[in-house]
């Protein structure tokens, strides 16, 4: 690349027109987008759940290449209806009952207002006091709230999947003398494979930490679970003793409070003893069900937790934040400093011995002003108010597990300790035929999905094919799951 001599530099320009749109633009556009959000929010009904584009089409939609000219705010704010509005998938209307549900409540989307606006680069301290401090006193709220034990250190990530990498990242470097931080790992005669035990039900985001730490896929261990889904602590005890005789090292177990498929909780306590027996760290995974935790009489399903060395809940599932807000807490903050702190030159401040910076306890540098939605939308809906929701969400599964339960030709598949639904249609002609019950089930599926009213998802559970009704968005009502379940109903006599 040639530069330009001083003499071919274009003349200082002082022009007035090369900054951002005005104050007084933000504010008459903030108010029509104010509008159009409300009246979203009031109607989503009207949008069928499941967008109706077929892959490919939405892209296909659009300019193949950007504006050479500036256009006007009015313009792009017209074209969210005609143009992004039929690729959304609607997961704030009220028969989301798909995966884990993910509400972007008015406190939630309020704060991202201000998030974006503030613009907090929390690198360091420094570079956002508020960011760092309500970090730390918002996410110690939650864990007091969900009587986890108050010398956890805790901190935002964006989702589980990253809470979960720190937390297998740590266990890594919790014995010094492994020595991966400064040799890493390929090349070395002297170091055993490194184990990871986690029940068949486990995230695959625990399988993705693993490959992405350069542990190797085939080093995560995934156990057999009984009859309700939970891990078998026999397995465990077993595969790790096998384990050590073929000189592995066994390094961490994931348990997970609240699977995916069915919302089983792995058997902490007994896990924990091995943990303790073996020198294994133990991570909690709760990333759907952890707030569960805030209501009395779903403490049980939290028993022996407080002897995790690592635990994640994400506030973005069930919790109404908008996408994205994951927690994570640790007892071991010094390992996890160890793990990832790097400072370099330009980044060393006088403070930097007294003020926490959560950049050196994670990966990345750079963090958004996530704490700011969680203090928006705790303090907007308190305790008392979180805790009445999390047990309405809950007391609606149960209603509907009886319903269903109660109705000859279908079946619930799997205990509801919490608020979603494993269930299946399985007429007398069908009865015991796996592939045909799946296939049945799969177009009954389709169909109530393709309503536009509700969207479901299905998994599986050994050789059964499972329809899956989560329920958990702010804005369900009884009435939204009483017309899922004549929906499904109705699709299964066609
Ligand atoms: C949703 C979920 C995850 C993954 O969450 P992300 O935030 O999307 O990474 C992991 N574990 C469990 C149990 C989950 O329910």
């Amino acid at each position: 690349m040639t530069h330009l001599s001083d003499a071919q530099q274009p003349a200082s320009p002082h022009r007035t027109d090369l900054g951002d749109l005005s104050p007084e633009e933000f504010e008459r556009h903030a108010h029509t987008l104010a509008r159009w959000i409300a009246d979203y929010l009031a109607t989503p009904e009207r949008y069928p759940v499941l967008s109706r584009l077929a892959p490919g089409e939405f892209g296909r939609g659009l300019p193949t290449a950007m504006p050479a000219r500036a256009e006007s705010l009015d313009t792009i704010i017209a074209d969210l209806d005609r143009v992004i509005m039929p690729g959304v998938t609607h997961w704030n209307h009220p028969g989301f009952f798909a995966y884990f549900a993910n509400t972007a409540s008015v406190p939630g989307i309020l704060s991202e207002l201000v998030i974006a606006a503030l613009n907090q680069v929390g690198i360091l301290w420094r570079a956002s006091p508020a960011l760092s401090e309500l970090e730390t006193v918002t996410v110690a709220w939650l864990r007091d709230a969900m009587g986890l034990p108050a010398d956890w250190f805790g901190m935002i990530t964006d989702t589980a999947s990253v809470s979960t990498l720190q937390a297998l990242a740590a266990a890594r470097e919790r014995d010094p003398a492994l020595e991966i931080r400064r040799r890493g790992m390929a090349g070395r005669a002297d170091l055993p494979r490194l184990r990871v035990y986690c029940s068949e039900h486990a995230h695959s985001s625990v399988d993705k930490a693993v490959i992405t730490l350069g542990l190797g896929a085939e080093n995560v261990v995934r156990l057999p679970a009984d009859a309700e889904h939970r891990m078998r602590v026999d397995a465990l005890t077993a595969a790790v003793a096998a384990d050590r005789a073929a000189g592995h090292r066994p390094l961490a177990v994931v348990a997970t409070v609240g699977t995916t498929s069915t919302t089983s909780v792995d058997p902490v306590p007994a896990i924990a003893d091995v943990c303790e027996r073996e020198g294994m760290w133990l991570h909690v995974d709760a990333a759907y069900a952890g707030v569960l935790a805030m209501v009395p009489e779903h403490r049980m399903h939290f028993a022996g937790v407080e002897r995790a060395d690592s635990f994640v809940v994400n506030p973005h599932k069930w919790l109404f934040l908008p996408m994205d807000c994951s927690v994570f807490w640790t007892r071991h903050p010094k390992v996890l400093k160890r793990t990832f702190s790097l400072t370099p030159a330009y980044l060393e401040t006088d403070e930097q011995e007294v003020a926490l910076s959560q950049s050196d306890y994670s990966f990345q540098l750079g963090r958004r002003f996530r704490a700011l939605k969680l203090w928006f939308v705790l303090r907007a809906f308190g305790l008392e108010g979180l805790v009445e929701r999390l047990r309405y969400h809950c007391v609606m599964a149960r209603d509907l597990a009886a319903s269903v339960r109660a109705e000859p030709g279908w079946e619930v598949l799997a205990p509801v300790p919490m608020s979603v639904v494993c269930f299946r249609h399985r007429p007398p002609g069908l009865a015991n035929d796996e592939a045909a019950l799946a296939r049945h089930n799969a177009a009954i599926l389709d169909r109530v999905n393709a309503t536009g009213k509700v969207f479901l998802s299905h998994t599986k559970l050994g050789e059964r094919y499972v329809l899956r009704m989560a329920i958990g968005n702010l804005r369900t009502q009884e009435s939204h799951v009483a017309q899922a379940w004549e929906l499904l109903r109705a699709a299964a006599t066609v």
